[in-house]
């Protein structure tokens, strides 16, 4: 079998730890670890504060890792998010999950509060609970480093902003791969655990060994030969940057201009290759390596730092918050990668306040420095809300920190949905990737990304697309009519992605585009002896959806706050003109209530209610 069938729960308040069976009912019922996850967080659900005791993290590994599967590395987290307060889960790389397997657990949960800093070593099958006090106030590079020279094996850490409980913080997996948007490094400061380490040796058993070995070789192959592969490998998603840029996704300034065909050259891929990227790095065995280490020279300063995404760098620091120079986006990231603070959030954050600034609505008394365009700006305002202090203080609790700040006015500037930034926008493509981001059980950031993450696709290759994934087709012909139905095309989508991150699986185009959901189905039933059909693992997807929409229902979410922002009503400036919010095949305009009916279409056929609870 590639799951273990065991958890472990830790009380760090006590130091107690519970080894425990996963029954093997739940891998029947849920056909995917992250189902089985919720199963558990459902349990441990509670009222009260997500930075208090009572708050859990829970760690699963997916059904396919640690086997020969490349892109098979994923690891969920669940918590209660402090920046919002959902249940959403966040998705992670590199080698923890394939870590956590061979030391012998599916799930790690943590529970309680030490007293006193510690860290979690996970060996061979035994946990324990230990001292972490010369570690705390290090930042992230070095907690890794030093606790992978002592055990090796793959590492999670915290930087300050997690210690400093900074909503907008996350974890580092290996001190590369971010993992907890929503606040996991505040969760775990708040629990004072500074890393958790995780190591062994068992080995995955297929179920059908023979068959499980034909099915990876021949997706190994696929992968192999497929172009995608090396240009991955070369320069990651930065292969996207120019027709983001030419569409209309790299804008600025509360989303309401494209920035300069100048901006997109210094951080665009020349540039990269250049005089940034060192080499390419990526999780675990994948083939694909979309990571990167990178070089930047600052004067005579050199800053070597790893980043999941170069294409993030240039967006956060370059676009978002408009810092002089590739380099200073290196030197930019590096930093917040040490103190692990979210830097997508951090940037969309800081462009806000920098642009009301700019439009004399606050003023530099009000926040205590100017928030210029500048790299020396930016380092000094990451600074503040790693330690907390300040207008950091502020900014560190997203948006809704803001608000506290200046007022309720601010409101009316907002794009940001369930106190998180967008990342995709309607005017540029309305599919999946942006009508996602309103369902999106963690709030926005990141729709899920398809095919339709730019225009230009027609309806018979979408057709196709949705049948690859394990649509019905009851579904696909409802989403096409006079108005291509972004909201029924997203629950296709988020249904495949979820039954992707069940199993572990990247859901990058490198490793999705050579999978399909009868593959998927095969991969699982001959890795678990659980025989599985592609309805089944849907069918099963969507339930753990309705689990975490239950969960975020209970903390008050509802229909209201699936409503996107009015800015996406109002025109974006690109390159090319002014561009409106139109369906994804450009024939019509998108009004306010065709939204609505799109959130009751979704609700509808997710069988929840009007409100979107089920
Ligand atoms: S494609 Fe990138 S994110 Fe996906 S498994 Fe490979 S290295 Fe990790």
């Amino acid at each position: 079998m590639t799951y273990t069938g065991v958890g472990v729960e830790i009380d760090v308040s006590t130091g107690e730890v519970q080894e425990f069976e996963i029954p093997e009912k739940l891998y029947y019922d849920y056909r995917g670890i992250i189902g089985i996850a919720y199963h558990y967080a459902e349990k441990l659900h509670f009222e009260g504060d997500p930075l208090s005791s009572e708050n859990f993290a829970i760690f699963a590994a997916g059904i396919l890792t640690n086997t020969r599967i490349p892109g098979a590395t994923k690891v969920v987290a669940i918590s209660k998010n402090p920046v919002n307060r959902t249940f959403g889960p966040a998705i992670g790389g590199g080698a923890f999950a394939r870590d956590m397997k061979r030391a012998g657990f599916d799930l790690i949960i943590l529970n309680g509060a030490a007293e006193k800093p510690c860290y979690i070593l996970v060996e061979d099958g035994r946990v324990t609970v230990e001292d972490a006090m010369n570690l705390w106030g290090k930042d992230i590079v070095e907690t890794t480093d030093y606790l992978k020279e002592k055990h090796g094996g793959s590492v999670l850490a915290i930087g300050k902003a997690g210690e400093n409980r900074v909503p907008i913080s996350l974890t580092l997996i290996d001190a590369i791969h971010h993992l907890g948007k929503g606040g996991l490094g505040a969760v775990l400061g708040s629990k004072n655990i500074k890393a958790i380490v995780v190591k062994g040796k068992r080995a995955s058993e297929p179920a059908n060994p023979q068959e499980f070995g034909k099915l990876v070789k021949e997706f190994r192959d696929r992968v192999k030969a497929d172009p995608v592969t090396k240009r991955y490998a070369d320069i990651g998603i930065m292969a996207a940057w120019d027709a983001w840029a030419r569409e209309g996704y790299l804008a600025f300034k509360k989303k309401t201009v494209v920035v300069s065909r100048e901006v997109v050259e210094e951080f665009g891929v020349r540039n990269y290759k250049g005089r940034i990227k060192k080499q390419s790095t990526g999780c675990s065995g994948c083939l694909s390596p979309c990571k990167s280490i990178l070089e930047a020279r600052l004067g005579d300063e050199t800053i070597e730092t790893k980043a999941s995404l170069y294409l993030g760098v240039a967006y956060e620091f370059g676009v978002k918050c408009g810092v002089e120079s590739a380099e200073m986006a290196v030197k930019c990231h590096d930093i917040a990668n040490r103190h692990g603070i979210d830097a997508m959030l951090f940037a969309e954050l800081y462009d806000f306040v920098a642009t009301l600034y700019e439009e004399g609505k606050v003023f530099e008394d009000e926040l205590g420095f100017e928030p210029s365009r500048s790299g020396e700006a930016v380092i000094k305002v990451l600074e503040m809300v790693a330690e907390g202090r300040d207008f950091g203080e502020y900014m560190g609790r997203g948006f809704e920190g803001l608000v506290e700040k200046f007022g309720e006015w601010v409101r009316k500037e907002s794009h940001f949905i369930k106190n998180l930034e967008p990342l995709f926008d309607p005017r540029v493509s309305f599919a999946s990737e942006s009508f996602g981001l309103f369902t999106n059980p963690r709030g926005a950031q990141e729709g899920p990304v398809t095919i339709t993450v730019l225009p230009g696709r027609d309806e018979e290759g979408i057709r196709r697309y949705m049948k690859r994934i394990g649509a019905s087709d009851e579904l696909i012909n409802a989403t096409f009519g006079e108005v291509f139905n972004a909201a029924l095309y997203t629950i296709a989508v988020e249904n495949w992605l979820w039954v992707l991150n069940g199993m572990g699986l990247c859901r990058r185009e490198s490793i999705a585009k050579s999978l399909d959901i009868e593959t998927v189905a095969s991969m699982f039933s001959h890795a678990t002896g659980i025989e599985s059909s592609p309805e089944e693992l849907v069918a099963a997807a969507d339930k753990a959806l309705t689990m975490v929409r239950k969960l975020n229902c209970r903390e008050g979410y509802s229909r209201k706050d699936d409503t996107p922002p009015s800015r996406f009503f109002e025109p974006l400036k690109t390159w090319e003109g002014y561009k409106i919010w139109r369906d994804y095949f450009g024939r019509v305009e998108i009004t306010p209530d065709m939204v609505e009916k799109m959130l009751s279409d979704y609700y509808a056929w997710r069988g929840w209610k009007e409100n979107g609870c089920p």
